[in-house]
């Protein structure tokens, strides 16, 4: 489909940013006038000017945000379009030339005295930064002196190496192998390997899973070398910061407290029981003598015919999300009627899908629609990142509005559980609550259960290197099976393929990074549970966490909701969840 032929209401409307590419070109001109900061540098220690600072780095801040989302929505809307290639990259120089034109701010406050900052804090002029200024003095304990800073600096392009070279590596020059699939001879990307792992066809997955293994273990000198050398750089920045392992200076960064990784480890640990039984289940279930890794994938349930046209699946969405109350579900179909999402496929369009955020306007989310049941769920999602986006800029100055990672996922995850209990309480098809349960089973497993593995993998490893202990592809391979035994129990094989899947995650150049997705989906399953039990009063206290932005710390913003992640609690409700959803998944599967 060609964009000119999509009807305007599934359109975005992104003249709401800007009426046309002039207004554009005015405000960018306007913008690089403003970008004018050093007026203030070596005078942040007094309390007007650095005031007067932060005032102007806003209102550049807003005016930068709009530019962007303009540019970048317009370019993802049709890639091939070079006009908007041009302004997109103009904005990437103006970011650039931002950043470096406010680099003296970090040094200059990181000297101010805990008086001042005090003093900063308990300011109602000041009221837009205090968290901001509590997380600069907390940061003072770990300051180095500026000539190490600067060093430090200039060294952060190398540490950045390991993961460029392995990204480099996993997706050029690693040679992954050709399979024949639909009839034809094709590479093996990692996107088939996706498709063929997910798939029916036991024995092709055999082949891929072969192929694609044997194209990482081919090289797996060399990803040790490249892994090793990324713990090694968190290993020297930890002690350089002063900070007593790398996990606690991962931990930090977040402003998250340790009980809550330990809190993870210890409960998913504890409850691994229920996973030992689905993994069994699965093997019961497909029927095999012995269940490999090429097999976790495999489909349980299939011939679920669930094809809603967009409006349909739209308006069923809003039906499922009810629960949430008629603010939230009103301000849902406010994003649809005002035209904050593009429906359909159309030559050229980014794929996938996402929400974008801008500032002053309203959030933007980005589908490929065709009717399938897991799109159904993607609305909901996408959606979900829409409102809290919403909220948060309509309740948080411009400062602390954007939500940060920790709880990202959270307010589009909570849609999801509400949805599927939605169509799991009205469903009649029993194939279609086989196939519900099973999906909301494997979400958990691969978002909790298979990332507080990885988190825990990533754990051991460090602290190998922290015990100045060697570390080889043998002893890492021989930690990952260990603990992916424990995980996933006697009922799968394990090979020396899987020992070396650590090899092809490249999440862990982003060191404690995954963790972040198995506190989101448990902050997420006991929000949906106490919203569905408690009704009224849970929905009142999800929306100050929706409308929280980054006002505080992520642990603080999900207590709002009635998430305590500092107890174990939340944790063992999520658990109890995946056990009672396989009970429910195996009587009805006769197990
Ligand atoms: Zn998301």
């Amino acid at each position: 489909m060609k964009r000119e032929e999509v009807k305007t209401s599934y359109k975005w409307k992104l003249d709401d940013i800007y009426p046309d590419d002039k207004a554009w070109e005015e405000d960018f001109a306007l913008a690089q006038k403003q970008l004018c900061f050093t007026q203030y540098r070596g005078k942040l220690h007094d309390k007007v000017q650095l005031l007067s600072f932060h005032k102007a780095m806003d209102e550049f801040g807003k005016r930068l945000d709009k530019l962007a989302a303009y540019a970048h929505l317009h370019h993802d809307g049709d890639i091939n379009n070079n006009e908007y290639a041009v302004m997109y990259s103009k904005i990437h120089a103006l970011y650039s030339k931002y950043s470096t034109e406010v680099s003296f701010y970090e040094p200059e406050v990181s000297k101010l005295d805990d008086g001042f900052l005090d003093s900063l804090i308990s300011d109602p002029d000041f009221s837009d930064y205090d968290y901001h200024f509590k997380r600069v003095k907390a940061r003072k304990k770990h300051a180095v002196s500026e000539e190490e800073e600067k060093i430090i600096g200039l060294a952060y392009d190398v540490f950045g190496m390991f993961s460029d070279t392995f990204g480099v590596l996993d997706n050029l020059d690693l040679p992954l192998p050709e399979i024949e699939y639909g009839g034809e001879k094709t590479k093996l990307s990692h996107g088939l390997y996706g498709v063929i792992i997910h798939g029916d066809d036991r024995e092709k997955r055999r082949e891929a899973y072969e192929k694609y293994y044997a194209a990482y273990l081919g090289l797996i000198n060399t990803i040790t070398s490249t892994y090793v050398g990324n713990v090694k750089s968190d290993v020297l920045l930890s002690k350089v910061y002063k900070f007593s392992s790398c996990l606690d200076m991962a931990l930090f960064e977040e402003d998250v407290d340790r009980a809550v990784y330990d809190n993870l480890l210890k409960c998913v640990d504890k409850n691994l029981s229920s996973m030992h039984r689905y993994i069994a289940d699965r093997k019961k279930i497909l029927g095999y003598d012995k269940q490999y890794f090429y097999d976790i994938y495999a489909p349980l349930v299939s011939g679920v015919d669930f094809k809603l046209p967009y409006d349909e699946a739209f308006d069923f969405v809003v039906s499922g999300l009810s629960v949430l109350g008629e603010e939230y579900c009103r301000l849902f179909k406010k994003g649809r009627d005002e035209r904050w999402i593009d429906v359909e496929e159309t030559d050229g369009k980014r794929n996938g899908a996402y929400c974008a955020s801008c500032y002053g306007v309203h959030p933007y989310v980005l589908l490929n629609y065709h009717p399938s049941i897991s799109e159904v769920f993607t609305i909901a999602h996408e959606m979900g990142h829409a409102m809290h986006t919403y909220f948060s800029q309509n309740n948080q100055p411009y400062y602390k509005s954007q939500y940060k990672i920790f709880v990202g996922e959270v307010a589009s995850t909570v849609n999801e559980v509400l949805l599927l209990k939605y169509m799991l309480s009205t469903a009649t098809d029993i194939n279609l609550k086989k196939y519900l349960l099973n999906y909301y089973l494997d979400t958990i497993r691969v978002t909790l259960h298979r990332q507080t593995m990885f988190a825990e993998f990533e754990s051991e490893v460090h602290t190998v290197l922290e015990k100045e202990q060697p570390l080889t592809k043998e002893n890492m391979c021989a930690i990952y099976t260990e603990i992916s035994k424990k995980y996933y129990g006697e009922e799968i094989e394990h090979d020396d393929k899987i020992a070396c899947e650590w090899a092809r995650v490249p999440h862990f150049y982003s060191s404690f990074y995954v963790y972040k997705y198995a506190t989101g989906i448990i902050s997420a399953i006991n929000i949906a549970k106490r919203i569905l039990s408690e009704g009224g009063s849970a929905v009142k206290d999800y929306m100050k966490f929706l409308s929280g932005g980054a006002s505080t710390d992520p642990v603080s913003l999900l207590k709002l909701a009635g998430v305590d992640l500092s107890k174990s609690q939340p944790f063992e409700i999520a658990m109890r969840e995946f056990e009672e959803t396989l009970d429910e998944f195996e009587k009805l599967m006769g197990l």
